[in-house]
This record gives structure tokens, sequence and C-alpha cells, in this order.
């Protein structure tokens, strides 16, 4: 891959050639060589915490003013390479171009600016005086190096959902993105050193989860582990980061249920379930998984869904006609396959897809199934591919009891035109995210993060700064008199 002649490693503002193995990459969507990627040696990821740690005291002792300059400069020069970013994710991806341009790139440049705002509320509230004589105040402090990892789905977006929030509550940062699409990661942090954000503040290490991942975690100098990825992965690290007492933060798996009521509006149901469970060919951790419909919408719902699905235009994800781009990879694709096939064999019925188009690439067609068993596999289970179950339901607290019955609880979106049903099912929902007559939406405002086996903590929008910061209470006492008497009273 031709992000850099210079080495996939970012590490104290500047490429380096990784010191572990070489592995070469492949475009999912065409099956062929896209060149090939350097590994970190456990030597480039030390050197990556170290300059964190270096850059940590110049770059929290900065006023927030100053940090917000520097995001502001790097939201332009980033924004100078939008074109590049897009067509980069698509190559590493698979994803269309279209989904690369409108939602990738601008979301992240959204999100640069978003917290060079923020950067300059980190507020809290105070605590009560003390009997008149004192004065509280709240400060709010940056931890340290982070340990961030990240996963392939989102490889630009989630480098940004990862390190903004970070960097601008001033905390330094090694991130390492999948292995799989690093380029965007490496740009990210490239423009934002060009920017002006000094060295050692954004580092970028690349490798495999196993022995670079872990190293990070473990690293001495990194004070808390921000991950998004799979639960399992995500419970390891929690493990891990356990026996030091460090701080974790969680975003993982989801398997988000989309629950339409008899009163919905079906062909606005039907269309945001096709775009909720194909969005990033289902490669999204709130994509709508499980569709539970009322039973007199039933029919209605499913030849609408497989109508929409059996249209879809998939093919060259650079083309800005294509509707859905590749799977990730051919193995992502054959784990998919292998999940259907289990549904079909234990008596599913398969609406639409349920087959790979016969062209190459890991492609995967969008795929309903129905009269799937609420505890099986494919209900359960998060398949992360453009799959969607419909199952019929008569009772409200049926429907309730259906959307919350799997481990995860991420996100879920709800169907109906009766805004007080809407607002019994949004606070029965166990989720982080509750959509009415929508799925999938999220800006930068709004928090992202999970209930249950999804983890916990926040992305995006103010309170991701909670998981970024300790909060110190400063007590001022105005009368040493006053003060010296109140501890007589309960020392003495
Ligand atoms: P993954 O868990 O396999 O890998 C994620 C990252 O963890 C990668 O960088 C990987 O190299 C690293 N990793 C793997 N093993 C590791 C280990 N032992 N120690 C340290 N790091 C390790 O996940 P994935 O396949 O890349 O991504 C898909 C998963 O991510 C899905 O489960 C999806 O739901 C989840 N996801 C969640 C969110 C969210 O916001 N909740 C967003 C996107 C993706």
């Amino acid at each position: 891959m031709s992000t850099t002649t210079h080495g996939h490693q970012f590490i104290n503002g500047s490429y380096r050639v990784g010191g572990g193995k070489t592995v070469e990459r492949i475009n999912p969507a065409t099956g062929e060589s896209d060149g090939s990627i350097d590994y970190a040696s456990l030597a480039d990821l030390n050197d990556a915490v170290n300059a964190a740690a270096a850059a940590f005291p110049g770059w929290s002792k900065l006023t927030p003013g100053a940090r917000s300059d520097h995001l502001l400069n790097f939201a332009r020069e980033l924004g100078a390479r939008s074109r590049e970013l897009a067509e980069l994710e698509t190559r590493q991806c698979g994803k269309t171009i279209r989904m690369s341009t409108e939602f990738d790139v601008p979301g992240t440049l959204d999100n640069i600016t978003f917290f060079a705002g923020a950067a300059r509320h980190l507020t809290g509230l105070a605590a009560g005086d003390y009997a008149g004589n004192s004065t509280s105040m709240i400060r709010r402090e940056a931890i340290g190096v982070i340990g961030s990892i990240s996963p392939w789905n989102y490889p630009l977006q989630m480098a940004a959902w990862k390190i903004l929030p970070a960097i601008a509550a001033g905390n330094t940062i090694v991130l390492k993105p999948s292995e799989l699409t690093p380029g965007t990661s490496l740009i990210f942090a490239e423009a934002a050193h060009a920017a002006g954000i000094p060295a050692g503040v954004i580092n970028i290490v690349v490798g495999a989860g196993a022995d670079i991942g872990e190293a990070l975690v473990r690293h001495p100098l990194v004070v808390m582990s921000s991950f998004t990825g799979s639960t399992a992965v995500g419970r390891h690290i929690m493990a891990m980061a356990a026996e030091t007492g460090k701080r974790v933060h969680l975003e993982l798996g989801g398997k988000a249920p989309l629950v339409v009521f008899k009163d919905a509006d079906v062909e606005a149901a039907a269309h945001g379930a096709v775009a909720g469970s194909t969005i990033n060919a289902g490669q999204d951790c709130t994509a709508a998984t499980r569709a539970y419909v009322h039973v007199s919408l039933f029919d209605a719902f499913t030849t609408r869904v497989a109508e929409l699905m059996d249209s879809m235009i998939l093919g060259d994800p650079t083309d800005p006609n294509t509707d859905m781009g590749s799977l990730i990879s051919y193995p992502h694709r054959e784990k998919i396959t292998a999940m259907v096939d289990r549904a079909r064999a234990a008596g599913a019925t398969v609406l639409a897809g349920g087959r790979a188009p016969d062209h190459p690439g890991a492609f995967y067609r969008p795929t309903l199934i129905t009269s799937a068993a609420q505890d099986s596999e494919i209900v359960q289970a998060e398949v992360f591919g453009p799959v969607l179950v419909a199952l019929p339901f008569e009772t409200e607290d049926e429907a309730i009891t259906l959307a919350n019955d799997t481990p995860f609880g991420l996100a879920a979106s709800a169907w109906t035109r009766d805004v007080n049903l809407a607002m019994r099912v949004a606070a029965e929902i166990q989720a982080g995210c509750v959509w009415i007559n929508e799925h999938i939406p999220i800006v930068s405002e709004m928090p992202h993060g999970g209930y249950k086996a999804s983890g916990f903590g926040k992305d995006m929008s103010a309170y991701s700064f909670e998981e970024y910061t300790n909060i110190k209470h400063v007590l001022i006492s105005h009368d040493t008199d006053a003060h010296k008497q109140w501890q007589n009273t309960v020392f003495r």
C-alpha cells in the first residue's frame, strides 16, 4: 500500500519503517495485491510510548485555547487532503467512494472542529462551600499517555474518535490501528504534525493485536487503554489492564434491533432497515441486524426489504453508482457465509441474498432471513456483514423483550408515529442509543457507547472527556480559625 514511501510507523513526528515483519496487503474489492505493510517491533512501540510520555508535560500544560487553535489548524490541513483520504479509505476497506467521501472524511473533519470547541469547555460542577468559609473548585486534569487500539471498519473515523477527545483534554496518545487498514490513521497523524501539533502528541504504531496490541496495553507508561473492536478482545484487554489497575474504555460489538410497530410507516421502516443493515456492507457496530415487525406488517415489510436489497448494485467501490462495496477480506466473507449457511441448515428462510455475487472481490449480497429461532446463532451473535433477520411480534411487551434479548446493547431503533409508545420504548431498551424513525445517524455532538456486552464509556460528544480526564476537587479555606475549629470538632 503506497500510503507512504517512508514506512508505516509514525513516531515522534516522523515516519519510519517498522522493525517487525513485512506483510502483503490484499485489496478486498479486487482480490489483488496492494503492496505491503511493515509492522512495528517492540522497540518501535517503546519509542512511540516514550515520545508520548516526553510530549505530555508540554501538551497538557498548554491552555485549552492553544490546544483548540492547534486542532483548528489541523482540520484545515487534513481537509486539504480529503480526496486522498477518501480514495485510500475505499482502497483499504473496499467501501464505496460515496461512503468515504460523504461520511468518513466529513465526519472526521467535523470531529476535529467539534473537539477544538469542546477543548475550551472542560468544566466540572463545583462541590458545595463548607460553612461559608471556603470555596470549592473542580480541576479536570489530563491523565497521561493513552494507548488506543482501533478496528478496520471505519479506520479514519475510529482513529479520530479515539485520538481527538484524548488530545483535546491534554493527553498524548499511541494508537494501534487495525493492521488491515493503517493508511488513513497514518495520514491523520502526519497532517496533525504538519499543522503544528508537537512531535510525540500523536503516534501511530502498526502491527498485530496479539503482540504490538498487547504490548501497548501492558506498557508501564501507558495509563489507560481505549479500545474499539470485538467483545472478546475487549474483555481480554480489560483483564490485562486489571493486572496493573489501568483505566479502560471499551467500545465493543453490537446486534442492534429495529422494531417496527403496527402504526409505523412501513415504507420508511423498510428503507431504514435496508440502509441500516447494509451501511458499510453491514460492517458497522450499530447496523440494524434484527428487525422485529408487528405481525400485521410483517409480509409487507419483508417483501419490500427483499425488493430493495435485490435492487442494490454491488461492484467497483470507486464507481459512484455502486451502492455497496466489498467486505474487508475473503476470510471475513467465509465467516459470514458459514453463519448464513448454518441458519439455513437450522430451518431459516433466505428471502434475499444469502450468497456471494459472481464477480471477483470479497462481496456478499445484502441478505434477508426469516423464520430463524430467537435463540439461534444468526439472531444472537454478531455477523458483521449485510445480514438482517426479520421476526414477527404481537405485543409491545413481547417486542421489547425480544429487542433486549441478546448479550449486546449498543444501539436500537423503533418505528412508530405514537410519541407515548416511542418514549416508553426509548426508556425500556437497554442500549446506549435509541433512534425513533431512523437508524444510524451519528454526529460529533452525540455520545456513542454501549450497555452490557457492548462495553462502557463514550466516544464523541463532550461526555467522552469523562474517559480521558481525572477530576480533582480543590477546597480553598478563607478562614484559618474556622478551619481549625472544624478540625477540632471532627478529629479530636
Ligand atoms: P478485533 O477485536 O478483532 O480487532 C480490533 C483491534 O484490536 C485491531 O487493531 C486488532 O489488531 C486489535 N487486537 C486484536 N487482538 C488483540 C489483543 N489480543 N490485544 C490487543 N489488541 C488486539 O475487531 P475487528 O475485527 O477489527 O473489528 C470488528 C469489531 O469491532 C466488531 O465486533 C464491531 O462491532 C466492533 N466495533 C465496535 C464499535 C463501537 O463503537 N462499539 C465500532 C466499530 C467496530
